[in-house]
């Protein structure tokens, strides 16, 4: 008899986490791997974040503590919101959770019945859709490529939207494909969720900070939308902090009282020592964070100047997050000695083996004719990496 549960049977591995599980494995077999598959920062947790740490720790902030997080820190949370993203929200709206993917799984756990209908517009993240999976929702996507920019038009929305959508849930700035949705864009799609009260939006803004076309923009912040968008965010990606394990939602008092019941059943609250350390990140001015940012930006450049030099690959400019989030379809059917690259899993195994470089397949994304090359790298291996893909690429016939 099969020990383990169907619902984990059934469930998909993290295929960045696999990934970077590989690329982990060879590198401790002594191979000189480039990893460009995990999203994760390459910079340091900023010192006034360890600081507040430390003193957390020093302070005996050690006890449980309250399951949506401590009250002063929500507080903080709240001002940063309203600060950074013109949201209006007390703590009873916000819980702290550990790291985003948990406040993304509380949201699916809490919202979605058996057979709910959510909507994700594919390039999704991976988890999004073994979240909807998990709660045995109806996955509904709503594919996009490359020639828009991987972005939602109202027309196409609309038709996929109905009177009974509970859930659609997308990142903005995207990851994967790094896009960025304007206001103008979002109050567009906006006039199209008027038309299907029922729905709500989950809006993971946990990229927030890297955007290069100027402020991010909430759609909670749209009057007639503002009662009915839970907006994610953390401080893993914009703080370097991914390690810390902290994310929050804000959400009407229901939904977060209905998360707070299950974290109270399954976790807890919160670690208290990244707590802390999340409330100086989110109380510090983002003015006063650029460098990173106008880092990333230097490395998209960088990167889409280096990969336009491969022949076949089709690439664009996105605006934010550290992705770039190519088609290789152009590549699929091709050979290299006696093995059929078929798909962006087989592409990307191939560039793991012959190159050493690892990215991820756009399969797990909703996009198997794209794979996703984190760029949180520094300058050198980014282009050692590239230099490698290109002779991979080449071989192909
Ligand atoms: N949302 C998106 C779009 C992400 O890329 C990630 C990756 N970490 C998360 C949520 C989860 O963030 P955290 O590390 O805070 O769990
Ligand atoms: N979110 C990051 C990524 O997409 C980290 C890995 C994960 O949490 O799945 O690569």
């Amino acid at each position: 008899m099969e020990i383990i549960a169907n619902r984990i049977l059934n469930m998909e591995e993290s295929a960045t986490l696999k990934m970077a599980n590989l690329a982990w494995d060879l590198k401790d077999q002594g191979k000189d791997v480039i990893s460009l598959s995990l999203g994760e920062p390459d910079f340091d947790t900023p010192e006034f974040a360890k600081v507040a740490g430390i003193k957390a720790i020093e302070e005996n902030f050690t006890h449980y503590p309250p399951v949506p997080g401590y009250k002063d820190v929500r507080q903080s949370i709240c001002e940063k919101l309203k600060r950074d993203n013109n949201l209006d929200c007390t703590p009873d709206n916000i819980v702290i959770s550990t790291g985003a993917k948990h406040s993304l799984m509380n949201i699916c756990l809490a919202l979605l019945n058996p057979g709910d209908e959510i909507i994700l517009p594919a390039p999704y993240w991976v988890s999004y859709k073994a979240m909807a999976d998990f709660a045995e929702a109806k996955v509904v996507e709503i594919k996009t490529d490359i020639t828009t920019d991987f972005k939602l038009t109202p027309e196409v929305l609309d038709k996929h939207l109905n009177k009974d959508t509970k859930l659609f849930m997308f990142s903005n700035p995207c990851n994967p494909s790094g896009s960025v949705y304007t206001e103008g864009e979002l109050r567009e799609l906006a006039l199209v969720f008027d038309n299907y009260p029922n729905c709500f939006i989950v809006s993971d803004e946990i990229y927030e900070l890297i955007n290069f076309q100027g402020k991010n923009f909430s759609i909670g912040t749209i009057e007639s939308l503002k009662d009915r968008v839970i907006t994610v965010n953390g401080v893993a990606k914009g703080f370097a902090m991914t390690g810390w394990r902290i994310g929050y939602i804000a959400a009407p008092v229901k939904i977060a009282k209905a998360c707070v019941k299950l974290q109270g059943q399954f976790t807890s609250g919160a670690n208290t020592i990244a707590q802390k350390a999340t409330q100086a990140a989110v109380l510090k001015d983002p003015a006063s964070l650029t460098d990173m940012k106008n880092i990333f930006e230097k490395r998209r450049d960088l990167m889409i100047e280096l990969l336009c030099e491969i022949p076949g690959l089709k690439i664009n400019k996105p605006m934010g997050a550290f992705y770039l989030f190519p088609d290789v379809s152009h590549f699929y059917g091709k050979s290299v000695e006696g093995e059929t690259i078929n798909d962006s899993d087989d592409l990307c195994m191939y560039l793991l083996r012959d190159g050493l470089v690892a990215c991820t397949a756009g399969t797990a994304f909703g996009c198997p004719e794209n794979i996703r090359i984190s760029y949180a790298n520094s300058d050198d291996q980014l282009r050692e990496a590239v230099k490698r893909m290109k002779a991979s690429f080449a071989k192909l016939v």
